[in-house]
């Protein structure tokens, strides 16, 4: 199970987000304190964000953050109001390359998904950017319209019963979560608001997300939405 994050906001740096805090992404990949499947996750890393005329830019790779020689030099002058991170667990059998490493793009939206899914139960798709699990069901929610998201997420979830569906998506205006089998929790800071697998820091603000739920952050409010098939 991997862990990710999302941001939506004021412009602040990735390495705000994904290397300063106290258990940021950075500390996830091989400390992380909430993660049931997996206890490292050194099986690659992601970033993805919008700059400023709205493009999504990324940045994969299928070694573990900690071992990245670059990332921790140029992260502070990244910038942007929109963003996708992620550390990856590999499940077992799944390829170990950039391309299976989230987030994953479709040209508008960047997607990253925590957990596991029966490739078996999604339809067979040329448009996804791996074998991995991961980047099936990417397409398959980029093809169905990030509108329908909750309820693709309930469906491929009655598909397949051991499923862990956990979604970070964002577009550079909106930010979209579920919780299916995994941890998520959200704070709205002044500036704007995060989602995460798990908290980066022990602020009091930090609220879990109910399993089973969509949670979307437009306007700088948080909304949330019990999944078909919620408890
Ligand atoms: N199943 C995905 C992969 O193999 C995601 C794994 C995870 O969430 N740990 O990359």
């Amino acid at each position: 199970m991997c862990r990710h994050l999302g941001w939506l906001g004021a412009p602040v740096s990735v390495a705000e987000l994904m290397l300063e805090p106290p258990s940021a992404l950075l500390v996830q990949s091989y400390a992380p304190r909430r993660q049931k499947h997996g206890l490292l996750n050194a099986d690659g890393w992601g970033v993805g964000f919008f700059d400023d005329e709205g493009v999504a830019r990324r940045w994969r790779s299928a070694t573990p953050l900690w071992g990245d020689a670059s990332f921790a030099s140029i992260a502070p002058v990244l910038h942007s109001r929109c963003v996708v991170g992620a550390v990856r667990s590999a499940t077992i059998g799944m390829p170990l390359e950039a391309a299976a490493t989230a987030p994953f793009t479709d040209g508008h939206w960047l997607l990253s998904h925590n957990g596991i899914v029966d490739r078996g139960v999604l339809p067979a798709t040329k448009t996804a950017e791996s074998v991995v699990d991961s980047a099936l069901l990417a397409a398959l929610i980029f093809d169905r319209g990030l509108d329908e998201l909750g309820a693709t997420i309930a469906e491929v979830g009655a598909a397949d019963p051991n499923a862990r569906l956990n979604i970070v998506a964002a577009n550079g205006s909106r930010l979209l979560g579920t919780t299916w089998g995994d941890t998520l929790s959200v704070l709205q800071r002044p500036d704007g608001v995060v989602l995460a697998s798990e908290p980066y820091d022990d602020h009091p603000d930090w609220r879990d997300v109910p399993d089973r739920h969509l949670v979307e952050v437009r306007n700088g409010r948080v909304h949330l939405t019990a999944l078909k098939g919620a408890p």
